[in-house]
């Protein structure tokens, strides 16, 4: 029911841009959203301070967005189910190896009808099994989900810089045509901004999938860049990348579109940005310059940030190899040996050689 209230879950660098888009938003339309956008905070203590009580006093997350003003509408809530309680829209905005503990604590407590946009980036690989966190989140609290991904390096919309992004929600069967639903045009007026551009989609699994997957092509890149090896190599890595990726979701995700892949801000523009100025790119150039550890490199550069791609890496890894197609994904396959097998990672173009001809 209108007006619709939202609740922002994760208030790391990319959490809190978005609680700032979302919240610039809800004050700009009165009748459609409520004014308060509550942001669930993992509390912690800065300098004697809790995080919580520096945003909704100074309104800025000095931790993980530092020099950035928060809407003074974005209230910061430490408690996971007080943060969510009555909300028509969660988004979901953490690292993806804390959605479980934190569905776990919602679990029996969301409405139904509630709505959620994953801004998650990973996967859930179990057994035998891989799924995608928008299924993860429906299957878990029983709420429909979408996606938000795009080529959307935080800092920068942070400071309003002008980028573009996917949001992809396919309304549920159950509401077609009858009721309210958390609808498209609904979704572009809380996530659109002049400085932020939303295309709406339904493939909400190839939004996912590539946010994900994009993070391991990023990693390669990153030991391309710090080995000095210049771009026409860092090209040849995200050409292969993307390949992979496509190929990843033809294998295991039949329902992914190729054209959100190649023609979405989510797809092969968040590749690109992310291979030149993300996180993980970071993390693997540092690996290559100081010969250090994926888990070291990512401790000394990213403040308690973290690094998607080294998970993601090994998520890709365990189910490609249990499907017995990781012959098929030669950049994934040599991107886990360089990150947990201490391969060397100069020898990464013999194990890319000719690979397009296996498929
Ligand atoms: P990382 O900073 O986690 O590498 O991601 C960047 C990104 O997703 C840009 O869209
Ligand atoms: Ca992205």
């Amino acid at each position: 029911q209108k007006p619709y209230r939202t609740t922002v879950v994760g208030s790391g660098n990319w959490g809190s841009t978005i609680a700032k888009v979302v919240a610039e938003n809800c004050i700009e339309r009165p009748q459609e959203f409520d004014q308060t956008v509550r942001m669930w905070v993992y509390e912690e203590l800065i300098n004697g301070e809790k995080l919580t009580e520096i945003i909704n006093t100074r309104h800025e997350n000095v931790k993980y967005l530092p020099g950035i003003m928060l809407p003074a509408n974005v209230m910061a809530v430490p408690n996971i189910v007080d943060a969510c309680r009555g909300s028509d829209l969660i988004i979901f905005n953490i690292p993806h190896q804390f959605l479980s503990n934190i569905l776990k604590q919602l679990k029996g407590k969301i409405d139904p009808r509630t709505r959620a946009i994953s801004c998650l980036k990973g996967l859930d690989v179990n057994r035998d099994s891989c799924q995608l966190l928008p299924d993860v989140i429906f299957h878990e609290l029983g709420i429909n989900c979408g996606a938000l991904s795009g080529a959307n390096l935080a800092p920068e919309v942070a400071q309003c810089k002008w980028s573009e992004t996917t949001v992809a929600y396919r309304i549920p069967d159950d509401f077609r045509g009858r009721g309210e639903d958390i609808d498209k045009q609904v979704l572009k007026h809380l996530f659109h901004r002049p400085y932020f551009h939303v295309h709406v989609i339904d493939d909400v699994s190839g939004v996912s999938l590539a946010g994900a997957l994009k993070n391991v092509v990023a990693m390669a890149a990153g030991f391309v860049d710090g080995l000095g090896w210049g771009d026409n190599a860092k090209s040849a890595v995200m050409r292969l990348g993307l390949r992979e990726m496509i190929h990843f979701a033809n294998l295991y995700f039949p329902d992914c579109e190729e054209r959100t892949f190649t023609e979405e801000s989510a797809g092969v523009a968040d590749l690109i940005t992310t291979c030149f100025g993300g996180r993980n790119v970071r993390v693997g150039k540092y690996m290559a310059k100081n010969k250090v550890a994926a888990q070291e490199a990512e401790r000394v550069l990213l403040n308690g940030q973290s690094c998607q791609g080294i998970f993601t890496t090994k998520e890709v890894y365990e189910f490609l190899s249990k499907r017995g197609t990781i012959g098929d994904f030669p950049l994934f396959h040599v991107t886990y040996d360089i990150i947990y097998n201490g391969f060397p990672m100069e020898k990464l173009p013999e194990r890319i050689e000719r690979s397009d001809e296996r498929y």
